[in-house]
């Protein structure tokens, strides 16, 4: 454990997306290189931690995840303020949970601080040979188009998931 008085900084990432797209397991794979397999919808925990270093700073980063509330506009404003950072997650084999990534920017955009910076994540990429139902150049055009930050991801193989949380932190931390 990083003793709490050599903290540079708190960063505070809010996880959303559709139910069932891998939150909770990318959360998991980040703090904790955890991945499980019959994970049950997500129970309580608030929030989990992660410490890492950027550029010579001790960064605490407070990876938030919904309790199961992902229905449209059950998230309630509390859990986005003072958020600095957002993974905005879909599975790449499930096509309305992309469909869907428009109206979470929305709810983004309403209730959270106007600086945020959002990555959008195309997760489950271990499935894209024979189960992709969403385009990378779809994602892309997307992602362009609304100014956010885009990398598929795999919360089970681990492919891109610490790379995507820290280009989220290390834009956080060019901004403090
Ligand atoms: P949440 O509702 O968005 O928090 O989704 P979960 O993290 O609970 O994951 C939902 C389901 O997808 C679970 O059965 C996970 O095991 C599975 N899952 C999550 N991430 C991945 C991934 O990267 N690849 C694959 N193949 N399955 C995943
Ligand atoms: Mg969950």
């Amino acid at each position: 454990a990083v003793p709490a008085d050599s903290i540079d900084y708190v960063f505070k990432v809010v996880v959303i997306g559709d139910s069932a797209v891998g939150k909770t397991q990318l959360l998991a794979r980040f703090t904790k290189n955890e991945f499980c397999f019959d994970s049950k919808s997500t129970i309580g925990v608030e929030f989990q931690t992660r410490t890492v270093s950027i550029k010579g700073k001790v960064i605490k980063a407070q990876i938030w995840d919904t309790a199961g509330q992902e229905r449209y506009r059950a998230v309630t404003s509390a859990y986005y303020r003072g958020a600095l950072g957002a993974m905005l997650v879909y599975d790449i084999t499930k096509r309305p949970t992309f469909d869907h990534v428009a109206r979470w920017v929305e709810e983004l955009r309403a209730h959270a601080d106007s600086s945020i910076v959002i990555m959008l994540i195309g997760n489950k990429a271990d499935l894209a040979a024979d189960h992709r139902a969403v385009t990378t150049e779809d994602a892309v055009e997307f992602a362009e188009e609304q100014g956010l930050f885009f990398s598929e991801a795999s919360a089970l193989s681990g492919d891109n998931v610490d790379k995507a949380f820290f280009r989220v932190l290390e834009h956080i931390y060019a901004a403090v």
